[in-house]
């Protein structure tokens, strides 16, 4: 059944976020030989709205109003809702990132549609219905949803779907315009954040197509370079997980797992993790899975697709010289 979708799509920087431009391809496939139409909020934005024109959508809107930046769920899910009118649009999508998230509960309410966060699978049913797959308890279990229409909502995880190949011809990009926002929806700013939200040098660990993680295993700060490096190599990010973070070797926002990020990259390279429950729900929905542990009974090798068991200290560099050599540096 063909059906008209929405695409909320994200910036990172000057471009497309990566998690956005994955969502454009579920999009097109979703859309079935419907329209699929883009949308992006904020300001400046030539970069992102030419990117997204080349994702196979139908046309891009540019909302481009003071009152979208700083980023607030309310006022962007207001200005979606407009959009999702005009024409009517029968799906919403978002990347499911930490914002895209919250605009997505914002926007259930005042769209009044069916909701699902975190999709990692996504297909049509019979009728206008949607079956949804994703990762509950922390990632000890799937759940299908079966969405009904008129109006679906979705988040889709990050890394769970592959990005099209840039299209030979760019859609057309319209601006789309911003109706005043009424004062309650402008209430309520970010107070600033704790911990250490800055950016890590090298690819954003959320959106990355490859991540390294290292663990306890490692046995002090000093020894993670032996991930930095082998990060750098793989044009990868770097991760953690939480012993390491508690241990202050790393910072808080590289731990990964139950109470730190979600990543679902294409590949996961765990260096020196048992495969903690906890660990395990930030990163069991990865592509592929090597783990690298002496211990051949570590619970992370029975999430692995690949394992090697032996001392990190004598692999890791391995796999790095093989890389630089390949590279021919
Ligand atoms: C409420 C709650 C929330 C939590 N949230 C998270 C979370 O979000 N993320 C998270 O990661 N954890 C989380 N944890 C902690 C989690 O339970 C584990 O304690 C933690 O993941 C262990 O980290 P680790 O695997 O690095 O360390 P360890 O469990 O100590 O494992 C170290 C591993 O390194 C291997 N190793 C040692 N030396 C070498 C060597 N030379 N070469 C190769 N391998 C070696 C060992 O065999 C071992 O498997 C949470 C816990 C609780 C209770």
């Amino acid at each position: 059944m063909s059906r008209s979708v929405l695409l909320v799509a994200e910036r990172s920087g000057d471009h497309l976020a990566r998690p956005s431009r994955e969502a454009a391809g579920l999009a097109r496939r979703l859309a079935d030989g419907g329209t699929v139409h883009g949308l992006l909020l904020g300001g400046d934005l030539d970069g992102p709205a030419a990117e997204l024109a080349r994702c196979g959508v139908d046309s891009v809107l540019r909302a481009e109003d003071p009152e979208l930046l700083p980023l607030r769920a309310l006022p962007w899910a207001t200005v979606v809702r407009e959009a999702a009118a005009r024409p009517a649009a029968g799906v919403i999508l978002l990347a499911d990132t930490i914002f895209g998230r919250e605009v997505a509960g914002a926007l259930a309410a005042l769209w009044d549609a069916s909701v699902a966060t975190g999709a990692i699978e996504v297909r049509p049913a019979e009728g206008d219905r949607i079956v949804v797959r994703r990762p509950v308890l922390g990632g000890r279990a799937f759940q299908e949803l079966l969405l009904d229409g008129p109006r679906i909502l979705l988040t889709v995880r990050p890394g769970a779907f592959p990005a099209p190949e840039p299209a030979a011809t760019a859609a057309p990009v319209a601006p789309f315009p911003v109706a005043p926002i009424p004062a309650p929806l402008r209430a309520g700013r970010s107070a600033g954040f704790t911990g250490d939200p800055a950016p890590a040098a090298g690819p954003d660990l959320g959106s990355a197509r490859i991540v390294v993680s290292g663990g306890r295993g490692l046995r002090s700060a000093g020894e993670f370079r032996l991930i930095e490096d082998l990060a750098r190599e793989l044009g990868a990010a770097v991760g953690a997980s939480r012993a390491v973070t508690d241990a202050g070797w790393r910072p808080a926002s590289d731990q990964v797992g139950q109470t730190g990020r979600r990543v679902t990259p294409e590949l996961y390279v765990a260096v020196g993790i048992s495969g903690a429950i906890q660990h395990l729900a930030g990163m069991i929905g990865s592509r592929v899975i090597v783990a690298i542990n002496s211990d051949p009974g570590a619970p992370i090798f029975k999430s692995a697709d690949y394992g090697i068991v032996g001392d990190l200290f004598a692999i890791v560099p391995a796999i790095t010289a093989e890389l630089r050599r390949e590279r021919g540096a």
